[in-house]
């Protein structure tokens, strides 16, 4: 299957939008996001190439006209928000260039890439690249970004239809046009922000110059096993201590979200001083605010048994 981001039909312009996928989840300075992404420089809210009759990007400033809203994510991983179209003297102008190109992108269903401003206190201005989208329609006051699904090639979820949960990988290599490692990213950059960047377990979430440190994406049925990637339902968010007492089923949750741990008295005592015993029998602290992105049930089977085999 082919990547939608050939419909740009300008192999320049397509190599920007790769560069933007890969880059999902990425905090950049401006000054850095200027020197790599064409009009970045010049351009404020929507960018559209001279060459082109397609947006390549839109940015959303915190100084917008309208306040921040949280995308809203998906199983797939991809997220959806709305965007303010650009206006002339305070007005919305829907023949204004940039709309058009905006709206030739939805007509096409070209992707383009979307940059949010992050407000880090005593940082130089900073952006975080949701990575490439589709713009799905116009309500009549705003355009509905809706973010690639970590299967590049998959069309996005609607929240109306939420699919089944799919717990073993099965598309075959060739199918995929996704770069694994631009896959497990994307996996990796939803589920964290599905957490809130914050260990389920134990609510740690540290962060340096807005980005998150020691937290991972786990999967619930592991990637040796086929696992999925594609969907978040196979996931939950871990500092790296819990995922490492995770990955040897040293403890895992039920469908109550309920921890359960190991029965091994030698590692209880280890454990002693830390927090896993106090979790025991606790709910997860951090689960994702829609229901419908909590860890899949038959996952959570698949996990439990392996840790009662073990026990
Ligand atoms: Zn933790």
């Amino acid at each position: 299957m082919e990547d939608p981001v050939h419909r740009i039909s300008d192999p320049d312009l397509e190599i920007v939008l790769k560069k933007i996928r890969e880059s999902m989840g990425d905090i950049i300075l401006s000054s850095d996001l200027q020197e790599t992404i064409p009009g970045f420089r010049t351009q404020k809210g929507i960018y559209k190439p001279q060459s082109s009759q397609y947006a390549l990007w839109i940015r959303e400033t915190v100084k917008g006209p309208y306040p921040d809203q949280e995308p809203l994510w998906l199983p797939d991983g991809s997220w959806l928000y709305r965007y303010t179209p650009e206006g002339r003297n305070g007005k919305t102008d829907l023949n204004l260039g940039t709309n058009q190109a905006l709206m030739n992108s939805l007509d096409n269903r070209v992707p383009i890439g979307v940059f949010r401003q992050k407000n880090i206190p005593g940082m130089k201005r900073t952006y975080e690249v949701m990575g490439l989208a589709y713009v799905e329609g116009f309500d009549g006051t705003h355009f509905i970004i809706h973010g690639e699904s970590i299967e590049s090639t998959d069309a996005p979820m609607k929240p109306s239809s939420i699919k089944p949960f799919q717990p073993f990988e099965v598309v075959e290599l060739n199918r995929s046009v996704a770069n694994p490692v631009v896959r497990l990213r994307a996996f990796q950059t939803a589920v964290r922000r599905i957490y809130h960047e914050r260990c389920s377990l134990c609510d740690l979430g540290y962060h340096f110059q807005g980005r998150p440190i020691g937290v991972e994406a786990a999967h619930v049925i592991p990637v040796e096993d086929r696992g999925t990637s594609r969907d978040i339902r196979n996931g939950i968010l871990l500092c790296k201590n819990h995922h490492d007492l995770f990955d040897r089923y040293l403890w895992t949750f039920d469908e109550d979200y309920m921890v359960h741990v190991s029965y091994d008295p030698l590692f209880r005592k280890s454990a002693l001083k830390n927090h896993i015993l106090s979790a025991e029998g606790k709910r997860l602290q951090n689960l994702p605010d829609s229901d419908y992105d909590l860890p899949a049930i038959e996952a959570i089977r698949f996990r439990f048994e392996r840790f009662s085999d073990v026990r």
